[in-house]
C-alpha cells in the first residue's frame, strides 16, 4: 500500500505554507532519495540546521540526536516508514538530560506521515513536546481515568462517527456534534486556512489514523470556538466493528479540551505553560467560587478557604476588579461554549503575575461552570519583552536595516521607523531591494567599495557614506554593518545595518578642518612670530616667522614651559644676565635685542580660550617703526632749531635798527647779516619744502625719462659758478653725447648742489672737476664731482646724507645740512645711487651712477 493519496495541488501548497508558519518543527523527505524537500523555520531552529543546506534524512536524525534526543532512543523513522505498510507512525524520543525542560514530560513526539502526491512519495514529519498524559494514552491508558488524573475535572467532550473514503482519501463524518462542527475538525485545507480550523497536517493525520483503523490519541491545536486563539484539544480515535466486509471501518472520534496549552513547542523546544502553575476551579453564574484546587494557593498566595464563596475578580486589580465579570459574561450569562483571557493578577505577596483564565459551562449542570487558572507570567513577560524590544527598535532614532544574504541580491527584509525617518522611504518602498539605491549615482565612493568587500567577506564594518534621501537631498550616513551567523553552521544568513545620520556632525567637522587649515595658513604665513602654549603652559607650536625673527632652531623649544622658553631665548640672544621680561596675559612687553643695529621686539600674550587655558604669544619686530618715529621727532626738533637761529638774528638786528638811528655805514653790516640770514632761512625753507614734497609724493614726485647729459651739465656749471667769484670748473663731457634715465631739472639741481658744495668746501681755492663717462657694457653712466678742498673724516663720511648733518656746524661756511639729503633722494628716485670718496685735508669726490638711456 502506498502513502495517503493527496492530489490537490492547492492543498499541498497550503500544507507547506502552514508548515512554514507553524511553531512546531516540520519537514518532509522524499521516500525515493531520502533527500529533504522542505524544513520549516521551527525545524531549522530545533535541528540547529539551515535551509541553506537541506540535509538528508540521516543528517536530520543525527541533528535531532545531537541537539535534543538522548542517545539510544529508537530512531526508526526512515527505513520503517518508507519500506513498511504504515501510513502513520508516532515515535517518542526521550529528551536529552541537558536540554532544559519546563514541563511535565521529558518526551518528544515525532509523527511521520507517508503521502503520495503526483510528484512522488514523501514522508512528512512533525515534532512536538508531549505531555505525559499523551504518552500514557498512546501506550494504552484509559482516556477518562487519565484525563481525570491530569486535570481533576470532567472536560467538555465532542463526539463524531466517521470513515475515510478510499477513493479520495478524505474523512467524512456520518455523525458529528456541535463541537466537531464548530472546531472544523476535518475541514479541507483551503477552508482551514481561510476560516481557521485544523491545520493541513492534522487533517492528513486524522485521515491516516482513520484509514489505519487503529486506536490513536493525540493533541491538536484548534481555534477556540469564539476566537482565533489556539487551544489544545485531545483527539481520540477508536475503530468500530465494520458493518460489511471490505467496507472501511467506521471510527468513533472524541474531542476533549485540555486545560492549559500543552504539546506546543516554542522556538527553544519547550512548552510554554507548565502544569505545576495550574489551578482548577468551579464557580456559579455570579462568578463565586464553589471549588478551588490546591494549585490556587500556590498560584495566588491566597488560602483556598479565604477565596471560596468569593469571586476571582475580588482578587484582581482595577480595572478587572470592576469589569472582569462583564468579560466573563458570555460564558456565565449568555451560554457561550468557553472563553480564555490573560489577566494581570496581584499575588498576595505583592508580585504581579499573569494568569491565563479558561472558563466553560459544566456539561451536567447548566448553573455550574468549570475553569482553570494557569500562571503564564514567564511567557507573557517574554512576549511583552519581545514586543517592547520591537517597539524600542522601531522607535529608535537610528535606522535599522536587515538584509537577507541567502537571497539573490541581498535584499532588505526589514527596516524600522528610524530608517524611514532618516531616509524618507517607507518600509514598503524598500523591502526586497538592495541597499545600494541609497547611494544614487555615487557608487564609486571608496566607502561603498569597502562595504561591498565587507559583505563579500562577511565581516563587520563601520563607514560613513554619502547617501540620498527619497527627496534627493544628500546626507552622510554612518553605517555599522554586522553579519548575523546561523548558530550550527556559522553561515552568514543576514546583515544588520545600523544607520545614523551624521550630516550635521560631518558638516561641523568639515568646517573645523577648514578653519584649522585657515588658521594653519595664517600661522605659517604671518610675518608675526607666533608661539602657542597648551593648557599646561607648554610650547605646542612655533611659527616659522618666530624662528626666523629670533634665528633659532625650533626643535629644542617644543614642549618647553614659558619660563624655559624665556630662559632659552635670553641665552640664545646673549642677554642671559638681564633675562627678558615675559608679558602677563593680554598685555605686552618690549625686548631690546643687542646687535648691530639694535632690534626691538614687541611681545604680547593672549588667551586662546579662557576655559581651556591655552595661550598664544606674538613677537613683532618694531625696530623700523620705532626708528622712524624717533627720526621724525628728531627731524622736527632739528628743523625748528635750524629755523630759530636765523630768525633769532633777523629779529635781533631789526630791533636794533629800529631802536636807534644808525648811520648808513653803521647799519650796513647789520642789514647784510639780516639779508644773509633771511636768505639762509629761504634756502632752508626751500630745502624743507623739497624734502616734504618728496616724502608726500613718494615714487611719483617727478617724471623720469631720457635726459641729454651734456646740456644738463653745462647749465649746472653756469649756475654753480658765481660770475666774478674767480672760481672755475673743469668739465669733461663724455664722447657721443650720451643720454641717461632721469629728470633734467632734478639732475641739474643735483649737480648744482654738488658743484656749489665742492666750491664752498674748498675755501682755499683749488680745482673743481665735473666728469662724466658712459660704460655701454654695464649700461651705466658715472658722473663725478671732485674738489681738492677740506675733505671729510671717516666719522663724518659715515654720517653724510643724514638730515641737518654738517661737519662744522658753527664754522663760517653757510649751509643747511639738507642739500646732500635732497641729492641722495633725487638720485635714488631717478634709479641711480651716489657714493663718496673723501680724505680730510685732501679733497672729496661725489660719484653719481645713473642708467644710460637707450
Ligand atoms: P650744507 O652744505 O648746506 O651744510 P650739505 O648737505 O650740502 O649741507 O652738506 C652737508 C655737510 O657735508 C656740509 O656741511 C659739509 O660739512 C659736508 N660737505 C658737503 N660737501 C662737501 C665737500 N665737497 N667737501 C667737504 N665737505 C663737504
Amino acid at each position: 500500500m502506498g502513502g495517503l493519496p493527496v492530489s490537490d495541488a492547492r492543498f499541498l501548497e497550503a500544507l507547506v505554507a502552514a508548515a512554514m508558519a507553524s511553531p512546531c518543527p516540520q519537514w518532509a523527505v522524499e521516500v525515493e532519495t531520502g533527500l529533504c524537500l522542505f524544513l520549516n523555520p521551527a525545524a531549522e531552529d530545533w535541528l540547529r540546521t539551515s535551509r541553506l543546506q537541506l540535509p538528508d534524512e540521516a543528517a536530520i536524525l543525527r541533528a535531532i540526536e545531537r541537539a535534543h534526543a538522548e542517545r539510544g532512543t529508537p530512531m526508526m523513522l526512515t527505513q520503517d516508514l518508507a519500506a513498511g505498510p504504515e501510513l502513520l507512525r508516532r515515535e517518542w524520543l526521550r529528551r536529552r538530560s541537558d536540554v532544559p525542560a519546563r514541563r511535565d514530560s521529558d518526551w518528544y513526539e515525532v509523527i511521520a506521515l507517508r503521502v503520495t502526491t503526483p510528484d512522488g512519495e514523501m514522508v512528512l514529519r512533525r515534532a512536538r513536546a508531549v505531555a505525559d498524559i499523551e504518552v500514557s494514552l498512546a501506550h494504552g491508558g484509559d482516556l477518562r481515568e487519565t484525563l481525570a488524573a491530569a486535570v481533576g475535572l470532567e472536560t467538555p467532550a465532542g463526539v463524531a462517527l466517521g470513515r475515510v473514503d478510499r477513493e479520495d482519501g478524505l474523512a467524512r463524518w456520518t455523525y458529528r456534534d456541535g463541537l466537531f462542527e464548530t472546531l472544523r475538525v476535518d475541514a479541507p485545507a483551503a477552508e482551514t486556512l481561510r476560516r481557521g480550523g485544523m491545520a493541513p497536517f492534522d487533517t492528513l493525520l486524522l485521515r491516516a489514523a482513520m484509514l489505519q483503523a487503529q486506536a490513536a490519541t493525540w493533541t491538536l491545536m484548534l481555534p477556540e470556538p469564539q476566537g482565533p486563539a489556539q487551544q489544545p484539544w485531545l483527539l481520540s480515535l477508536r475503530p468500530r466493528p465494520s458493518p460489511a466486509a471490505g467496507e472501511p471501518a467506521p471510527v468513533l472520534a472524541q474531542l476533549h479540551a485540555l486545560p492549559a496549552s500543552r504539546g506546543e513547542l516554542d522556538a527553544a523546544g519547550r512548552t510554554a505553560a507548565p502544569l505545576p502553575g495550574l489551578a482548577q476551579f468551579q464557580c456559579r453564574a455570579d462568578g463565586s467560587f464553589t471549588y478551588l484546587s490546591e494549585g490556587w494557593r500556590a498560584l495566588t498566595g491566597v488560602p483556598v478557604d479565604h477565596a471560596l464563596g468569593r469571586c476571582l475578580t475580588d482578587f484582581c486589580a482595577a480595572p478587572l476588579s470592576r469589569d472582569g465579570l462583564a468579560l466573563l459574561a458570555p460564558v456565565l450569562v449568555d451560554g457561550a461554549a468557553g472563553c480564555r483571557h490573560e489577566w494581570p493578577f496581584p499575588r498576595a505577596d505583592g508580585e504581579l503575575r499573569w494568569l491565563e483564565l479558561r472558563l466553560w459551562p459544566d456539561s451536567a449542570d447548566a448553573r455550574r461552570f468549570s475553569g482553570t487558572l494557569a500562571d503564564i507570567t514567564e511567557r507573557y513577560r517574554a512576549q511583552r519583552f519581545r514586543q517592547i524590544m520591537e517597539t524600542a527598535l522601531e522607535h529608535t532614532v537610528n535606522g535599522v536595516v536587515i538584509t537577507d544574504a541567502t537571497q539573490r541580491g541581498n535584499p532588505i527584509v526589514h527596516v524600522n521607523g528610524g530608517f524611514s525617518a532618516i531616509s524618507g522611504y517607507s518600509a514598503a518602498e524598500v523591502l526586497g531591494r538592495n541597499c545600494n539605491f541609497m547611494q544614487g549615482d555615487l557608487r564609486d565612493q571608496p566607502e561603498v567599495e569597502a562595504m561591498r568587500r565587507a559583505i563579500a567577506r562577511q565581516e563587520a564594518l563601520t563607514v560613513v557614506v554619502r547617501n540620498f534621501r527619497k527627496d534627493g537631498t544628500p546626507f552622510w550616513n554612518q553605517v555599522e554593518l554586522s553579519p548575523v551567523q546561523e548558530p550550527l553552521t556559522g553561515l552568514v544568513t543576514h546583515f544588520i545595518g545600523l544607520q545614523t545620520d551624521v550630516t550635521l556632525k560631518r558638516q561641523a567637522e568639515d568646517a573645523n578642518v577648514l578653519r584649522a587649515l585657515e588658521l594653519e595658513r595664517v600661522f605659517r604665513g604671518s610675518p608675526f612670530g607666533m608661539v602657542t602654549f597648551d593648557a599646561t603652559g607648554r610650547v605646542r607650536l612655533l611659527s616659522p616667522a618666530f624662528l626666523k625673527l629670533l634665528a633659532l632652531p625650533g626643535t629644542r623649544l617644543m614642549g618647553a614651559t614659558q619660563a624655559e622658553l624665556v630662559a632659552a631665548l635670553s641665552q640664545a640672544l646673549g642677554v642671559a644676565d638681564t633675562p627678558l621680561a615675559w608679558p602677563e596675559a593680554d598685555a605686552h612687553v618690549r625686548w631690546e635685542l643687542p646687535g648691530e643695529p639694535v632690534r626691538i621686539l614687541d611681545v604680547s600674550l593672549f588667551h586662546l580660550g579662557k576655559v581651556t587655558g591655552e595661550q598664544i604669544a606674538f613677537f613683532r619686530d618694531v625696530t623700523a617703526e620705532q626708528t622712524e618715529s624717533a627720526t621724525k621727532s628728531q627731524f622736527l626738533a632739528m628743523a625748528a632749531h635750524e629755523l630759530r637761529t636765523p630768525m633769532g638774528s633777523i629779529c635781533g638786528f631789526t630791533e636794533l635798527l629800529l631802536m636807534r638811528n644808525y648811520s648808513r655805514e653803521e647799519a650796513r653790516p647789520m642789514l647784510e647779516t639780516v639779508l644773509r640770514q633771511a636768505m639762509r632761512l629761504s634756502t632752508l625753507l626751500n630745502d624743507l619744502l623739497d624734502l616734504s614734497q618728496m616724502d608726500a609724493m613718494g615714487a611719483h614726485a617727478f617724471p623720469v625719462g631720457p635726459v641729454g647729459l651734456e646740456g644738463v651739465m653745462q647749465r649746472a656749471v653756469q649756475v654753480a659758478v658765481m660770475p666774478g667769484s674767480g672760481r672755475s670748473i673743469e668739465v669733461q663731457l663724455p664722447p657721443g653725447s650720451p643720454r641717461v634715465q632721469g629728470n633734467a631739472t632734478k639732475l641739474e639741481q643735483v649737480l648744482i648742489n654738488l658743484l656749489s658744495n665742492a666750491i664752498k668746501y674748498s675755501p682755499g681755492g683749488g680745482v673743481v672737476r665735473l666728469r662724466a663717462e658712459a660704460d655701454a657694457a654695464s649700461g651705466a653712466c658715472r658722473i663725478a664731482v671732485s674738489d681738492t678742498g677740506l675733505g671729510l673724516s671717516e666719522a663724518h663720511r659715515a654720517r653724510l646724507f643724514t638730515r641737518f648733518f654738517r661737519a662744522d656746524p658753527s664754522g663760517p661756511i653757510p649751509g643747511t645740512g639738507l642739500g646732500l639729503v635732497i641729492v641722495k633722494e633725487l638720485v635714488e628716485r631717478m634709479g641711480g645711487h651716489i657714493d663718496v670718496e673723501s680724505e680730510l685735508g685732501v679733497g672729496t669726490t661725489f660719484i653719481l651712477t645713473l642708467r644710460l638711456s637707450p
